[in-house]
């Protein structure tokens, strides 16, 4: 179908013949038509998985990081090289615009060019103790095996942002992608044994359904991590069985972001900025803004301006490539928005543009803008992850802040604002790990992202984001 398919034969089950191992279908989100089929991993398997991560561990740790940082370069220059067919399978089993998947293609290969200039500077120190009577040497070291576990809606940035810095940390790794689009995830795993990874250095499992499997590898001794993206629920599910054994965890959870436009915005920014908040990835990401509270002031002009660029918006129906927007991920995703919108216009909300799942084949849910909604509304306070935008007005900024915050999400929060330092201390009182400010797109391999509250813990990217993969062993010494 397409060539990249070509390079995960061995992997790929026959057509509809069953698998000792259980069979896993993958689907076409843009038209329903199956894919593909691969073989789900047991229990064992994973477990298998661990033991080769636990075995390659120590030499992956004494390597060189110089020798580290190359391999993941080599990594880096690869998945640009191949990124257009790269991006072609990751379309066809996300279903983004083409468009986006070249540039998620681009922004997962950056996590590899980031952490492989990382690898060489990891540092640790020498302090005189007050006393005066020794020295404290800190001394980093790689946490060990992780687990890391990640969701479909980015199916190449989510697991490269993880393997990139546990490999230049030192760490070995058990990846496991999400059931409906693991073959970016096997390419990127074919793509670095290609470029010299060692074996067992990163190791990929697809335990279909996950719960046991992954109960089994975090009761594992020889876990010490483990790094999930994906929903709040889930989340405490892993910090739960993480408690057992006291695990290392980094947490990327979903968020609620609010899109605050205050009364100096300008309205050209203001609607800009939701776009390309709302729209990437069909409003599918953990970071769009799912309430967009905007002051009286401005209102009637932003939600007209906002309507007209969503209604103009290129559905990807037939994958056309100028498409602008997607198909949601699972007929049982737009059921969910659809309902979510239902709910919202009995209570009151008005559709100014779209509202509707268009007849077709494929998952498409049109471009929606609600305007007064209320602001108890269900849909603003669960995850849309679609393409709809809920307009809240405000008068009162005060007010403003404690709707935002009013929720156990803390994740992004959007302001705009004609003026910098209204904007900034407005920004500074958002519960939130990340502010995007006068801007929609935040995302950068050397930004520390992550969330607070119930979105999360650690940060992935930045120059922190090695650090969820290193320990700080104190050595006390008489020289
Ligand atoms: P999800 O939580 O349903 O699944 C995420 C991953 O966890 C998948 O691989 C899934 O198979 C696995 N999983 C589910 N139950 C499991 C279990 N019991 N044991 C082990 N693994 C299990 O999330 P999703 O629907 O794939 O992704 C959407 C969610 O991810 C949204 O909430 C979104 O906000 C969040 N997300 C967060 C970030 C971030 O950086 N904070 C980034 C992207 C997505």
């Amino acid at each position: 179908m397409i060539d990249a398919l070509d390079r995960l034969e061995g992997l790929l089950v026959d057509g509809g013949a069953a698998h000792a191992n259980g069979k896993l279908d993958v689907f076409d989100p843009t038209t329903g038509d199956q894919i593909a089929g691969i073989a789900t991993s047991t229990t064992e398997d994973c477990l298998a998985a661990v033991e080769a991560a636990s075995q390659a561990a120590g030499r992956w740790a004494a390597t060189p990081p110089r020798e580290r940082a190359e391999l993941l370069r080599r990594c880096y220059e690869t998945m640009m090289a191949e990124q257009a067919e790269i991006a072609a399978l990751l379309q066809l089993e996300n279903g983004k615009p083409m468009a986006e998947a070249l540039g998620e293609v681009a922004y997962a290969a950056d996590f590899f060019r980031w952490f492989s200039e990382e690898a060489v500077r990891i540092r640790g120190e020498i302090r005189r103790s007050p006393m005066g009577d020794k020295h404290i040497m800190v001394l980093p070291e790689p946490v060990g095996v992780s687990v890391q576990i990640t969701p479909w809606n980015f199916p190449a940035a989510m697991p490269v942002r993880k393997i990139a810095p546990a490999l230049a940390a030192g760490c070995t790794t058990v990846v496991k992608p999400a059931p409906a689009t693991p073959l970016t995830a096997y390419y990127i795993a074919d793509l670095m044994a290609r470029c010299g990874t060692p074996q067992g250095v990163i190791n990929l499992v697809i335990p279909e359904p996950p719960n046991e499997a992954t109960a089994a590898m975090l009761a594992d001794r020889a876990v010490r991590k483990v790094s999930f993206t994906g929903s709040i629920a889930v989340g405490k599910h892993l910090l739960r069985l993480a408690a057992d054994r006291v695990l290392r965890t980094s947490m990327e959870l979903g968020g609620n972001a609010p899109f605050v436009v205050l009364a100096d915005a300008e309205v050209d920014v203001a609607v800009e900025a939701a776009i390309a908040a709302k729209m990437r990835n069909t409003g599918a990401t953990c970071v769009a803004p799912n309430r967009l509270y905007v002051h009286e002031q401005v209102a009637d002009d932003f939600t007209e301006a906002l309507s007209a660029r969503m209604a103009g918006l290129t559905i990807g129906y037939d994958r056309r490539p100028d498409a602008q927007v997607g198909p949601l991920i699972s007929t049982r995703e737009r059921a969910k928005v659809a309902g979510l919108v239902t709910t919202a216009v009995s209570g009151g909300a008005k559709v100014v543009t779209g509202g509707r799942a268009p007849d077709c084949s494929g998952y498409f849910y049109e471009p929606t803008v609600l305007a007064d909604v209320e602001p108890d509304a269900p849909i603003l306070t669960q995850e849309i992850f679609g393409p709809v935008a809920p307009l809240v007005r405000f008068s009162d900024e005060a007010s403003v802040v404690e709707m935002a915050n009013s929720t156990n999400a803390g994740l992004i929060a959007y302001v705009i604002s004609g003026d910098l330092g209204h904007g900034l201390a407005v920004g500074q009182r958002l519960e939130a790990g990340l502010v995007a400010l006068n801007r929609g797109i935040i995302s950068d391999a050397s930004a520390p992202f992550g969330g607070v509250k119930e979105s999360g813990i650690g940060r992935e990217g930045g120059f922190e984001g090695i650090e969820e993969y290193l320990e700080r062993k104190y050595v006390a010494s008489n020289w």
